[in-house]
């Protein structure tokens, strides 16, 4: 009770004081210019006496990186694009921030010692800094679903092996992960994934088709960075998840089912054995899952807005329309076929996302760019089992080239 009263004190000056805080000490952010990258040094900035950020990462946006370390006063920054180091050198001259470039540098990032890595990189491209980090132990709060879509069981392998505590930071497996605590796997029925529906939900297919890239890019509840915000559009966000949470949690392809739920408020349901369904409830804003990510057991203060159920007055659920919305099937069908397949189904949707992004193709275009990829490499042999990390880079170069060859021969069929 004295603890508590301190802390509320001390949040009441905007900080919090290092010995009643409930936060890891050392804190890197790969990925740091992005959407959870800057909510999560918006969330440490306000403990900032408590909390050290030893180095943050980015692709290619130099400016904002050498803002955020200054800002946050990190030893370490590294632009991945090794053209920008000059850029980051100069932004950086007069502090004692170190800069670095290029890949290997994001590595040596990724294993600076540290209490906790947010792994907030988007993409298959997250996966080498993501396993580095996950290889030193300590705690990684993962956001980057691409990593364990892609790699899957290579990816758990490897947290195990390092006795690396993994969060989960997608809002959804980090709300299962809050539920599913001492829970015995046999006491679960089923797992169900909310899902806003994205800003197509209402629209007929026709609607869908004709759709700009600016519509897609308006979703209705989050604020988030273009990938998983495309993703959200055409609903493979949630494909991804379902195959994310396999992976997290002790259930089978069967037991994890998804629900619309366009208000955002309930971010995850389990049902368990004896009836009882258990739901996790929050405003949708990413500070929420990082807090629990950063400070499990415990939980630090995150300056989101309160809920209030009776303003919002009503919560509403709906199936999902895989008609309308082929990529749930799509990773579906790869999660249950498991191996590389969904390797392939990732990588391919980073390409399609992308050209999408370019304006080279339409919204139902993503689905199928992505299911003729699936196609083509079974046909190819390149859907087989995953037994190692190379493997699975291996493959996700392959699907890269082969999604870019359906892609330059034009004629999706959606
Ligand atoms: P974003 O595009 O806003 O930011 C991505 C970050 O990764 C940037 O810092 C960028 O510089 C870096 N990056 C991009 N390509 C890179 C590369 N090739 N090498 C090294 N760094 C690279 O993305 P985001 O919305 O913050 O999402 C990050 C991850 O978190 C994604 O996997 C996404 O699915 C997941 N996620 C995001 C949200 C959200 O609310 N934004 C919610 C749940 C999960
Ligand atoms: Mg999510």
């Amino acid at each position: 009770m004295i603890q508590r009263a301190a802390d509320t004190a001390c949040h009441a000056h905007g900080h919090v004081e290092a010995e009643h805080c409930d936060v890891p000490k050392r804190v890197t952010v790969l990925g740091a210019t992005g959407s959870i990258g800057t909510s999560t040094l918006d969330l440490i900035g306000r403990h900032e006496h408590a909390v050290e950020v030893i180095a943050v990462t980015a692709h290619s946006s130099v400016e904002k990186l050498a803002q955020c370390a200054l800002d946050c006063r990190a030893e370490l920054a590294v632009i991945g694009d090794p053209a920008l180091y000059g850029q980051l050198k100069d932004a950086l001259s007069g502090s004692n921030i170190k800069p670095a470039a290029g890949n290997d540098a994001l590595i040596e990032a990724a294993q600076m010692p540290v209490d906790c890595t947010i792994a907030a990189i988007v993409g298959a491209a997250g996966l080498k800094p993501t396993v580095a980090a996950a290889r030193c132990g300590g705690r990684l709060g993962l956001a980057n679903k691409e990593c364990l879509v892609s790699a899957g069981n290579v990816f758990m392998e490897e947290v195990a092996r390092a006795g690396c505590e993994l969060i989960p930071v997608d809002s959804e497996h980090s709300a299962a992960f809050q539920i599913l605590q001492e829970a015995d796997s046999d006491s679960i029925e089923n797992i169900t994934l909310t899902a806003s529906g994205g800003p197509f939900r209402t629209w007929p297919l026709e609607r869908i088709q004709a759709a700009t890239c600016d519509e897609a890019l308006k979703h209705p509840n989050w604020s988030m960075g273009a990938k998983i915000t495309v993703d959200s559009a055409t609903m493979m966000n949630k494909g991804l998840e379902l195959i994310e949470a396999l992976h997290l949690f002790p259930v089978e392809t069967d037991q994890l089912c998804m629900l619309v739920h366009p208000q955002s408020i309930v971010h995850c349901l389990v049902s368990f054995i004896d009836g009882s369904v258990l739901a996790q409830l929050a405003e949708p804003d990413m500070r929420t899952p990082i807090a629990v990510a950063l400070s499990w057991p415990r939980r630090m203060a995150a300056p989101t807005k309160k809920l209030d159920l009776a303003k919002i007055s009503q919560l509403t659920f709906e199936s999902a329309d895989e008609e309308r919305f082929p990529a749930i099937r799509l990773a579906r069908e790869a999660m249950e076929r498991g191996g590389t397949a969904p390797a392939v189904l990732n990588a391919a949707n980073e390409v399609a996302v992308a050209a999408f992004l370019e304006g080279r193709i339409k919204v139902p275009d993503i689905a199928a760019l992505v299911g003729e990829t699936l196609d083509s490499a079974d046909k190819r042999g390149l859907v087989a089992g995953a037994s190692c990390l190379e493997t699975i880079l291996e493959c996700d170069a392959n699907a890269r080239l082969l999604a870019k060859e359906v892609l330059a021969k034009g004629n999706l069929v959606a």
